[in-house]
């Protein structure tokens, strides 16, 4: 028998959530990240959710090829943009969008072979300073491109820094980069994308033409706990769950785990769960960290192993070997543990916990139900 642990991708919730976020921006046009192996949910497992997107985005070539392979027509974007003037050929080849972020890219087009020409994002650098050509380049980079037959149509965008939340103690973090584009290049004949999925949730000023959304579209709240997933009307896609292995009752003054890390106050039953950080759950995650155990809510216990973790049963007297402890996600008895609830407790972000589910953890994926 295998190890006891499943991840389940539930590609029907990736389909409603993206019909939430299209009202959220009614307006535009709905890009969705598919980096990371779709933040680690596994771009093959969660295609048929994607029914609702306009366009898809990538960093890697070879996860736009395999969208191709899937029987992706509509448009993909290279998030990134090429690494050398090679990619160029494989854009051409692939039918796909790629980001210009700095002027080398431009002059890799201008001495591209291709008989179509290229969709390109033209990426400023509105105060972000990661990718971007500078405000006062962003025409030049823009006359540049339009001027070269291998360019088609040039989308204008930008990536916001602070849309989750305040900016420097002030509570609008992004109206200094809406101000920066717009004098950058507010006239220039082009559609422009600016938001993430904090920004569609919380910004729609910034909608404009085109939204790219990752972290909502799987499910998790990109600005908790101010906001939860629940409260933007979003369903997990992912959901880990273990099976509990063992049942300790360990006297008042025992301890659990690697380092006593945690000593018992009163005689307590713990639950050994399946799963531990070589999984994919975060080693950090401290004594109290909320999972659900036959879908009641419990906490873990001490330090998280590299194959289990512990929970304090207290919560669910009954509960025993073979019992389904949901680390995060839809508890299969219609509660839901949050995975923004585990990343805070663990000091990090849903983003990192999906993207770091261990490809050991079986996986059964929920078609989209028609
Ligand atoms: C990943 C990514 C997004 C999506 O961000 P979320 O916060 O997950 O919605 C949008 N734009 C760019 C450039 C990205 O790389």
């Amino acid at each position: 028998m295998p190890r006891p642990i499943e991840a389940l991708i539930d590609a029907g919730a990736l389909a409603h959530n993206l019909t939430v976020l299209r009202q959220r921006a009614p307006g535009a046009r709905l890009m969705v990240a598919l980096k990371a192996n779709a933040y680690g949910h596994g771009i093959e497992r969660i295609y048929s959710g994607l029914t609702g997107a306009d366009a898809l985005a990538v960093v890697d070539i070879d996860e736009a090829r395999r969208l191709r392979e899937l029987g992706w027509r509509g448009a993909i974007l290279l998030i990134e943009g090429c690494f050398e003037p090679r990619d160029l050929e494989a854009c051409s080849r692939l039918h796909l969008w790629h980001v210009v972020h700095r002027a080398e890219q431009i002059d890799w087009l201008a001495g591209h072979k291709t008989r179509e020409a290229h969709q390109v994002f033209l990426k400023i650098n509105t105060g972000m300073n990661r990718l971007g050509f500078a405000p006062q380049a962003a025409r030049a980079a823009w006359a540049r491109l339009a001027a070269l037959a291998q360019v088609d149509g040039i989308t204008l965008m930008s990536h916001l820094s602070d849309a989750d939340g305040p900016r420097l103690g002030v509570a609008d973090g992004i109206a200094h980069q809406l101000t920066a584009f717009d004098a950058a290049c507010g006239e220039l004949p082009a559609a422009a994308s600016l938001a993430n999925s904090a920004a569609v949730l919380r910004h729609p000023e910034a909608s404009a033409d085109w939204v790219r959304v990752g972290l909502a579209a799987y499910g998790a709240s990109p600005d908790h706990p101010a906001h939860t997933a629940a409260d933007w009307d979003l369903r997990p896609v992912m959901s880990l769950r273990a099976q509990l292995i063992a049942v300790q009752d360990v006297p008042a003054g025992g301890t659990v785990g690697y380092g006593s890390t945690f000593v018992a106050p009163a005689p307590l039953r713990i639950g050994i769960v399946a799963c531990g950080y070589a999984d994919g759950y975060p080693r950090v995650a401290p004594t109290g960290t909320p999972v659900r155990v036959d879908g009641v809510a419990a906490r873990t216990v001490g330090r998280v192993s590299m194959d289990m973790l512990a929970v304090d049963l207290t919560p669910c007297p009954t509960a025993g070997p073979g019992s389904w402890v949901t680390l995060w996600g839809a508890d299969g008895q219609s509660g839901v543990q949050p995975v923004d609830e585990v990343a805070a407790s663990a000091g990090t972000l849903a983003y990192e916990l999906m993207c770091a589910l261990a490809p050991r953890v079986p996986t059964r994926t929920q078609a989209k139900p028609l």
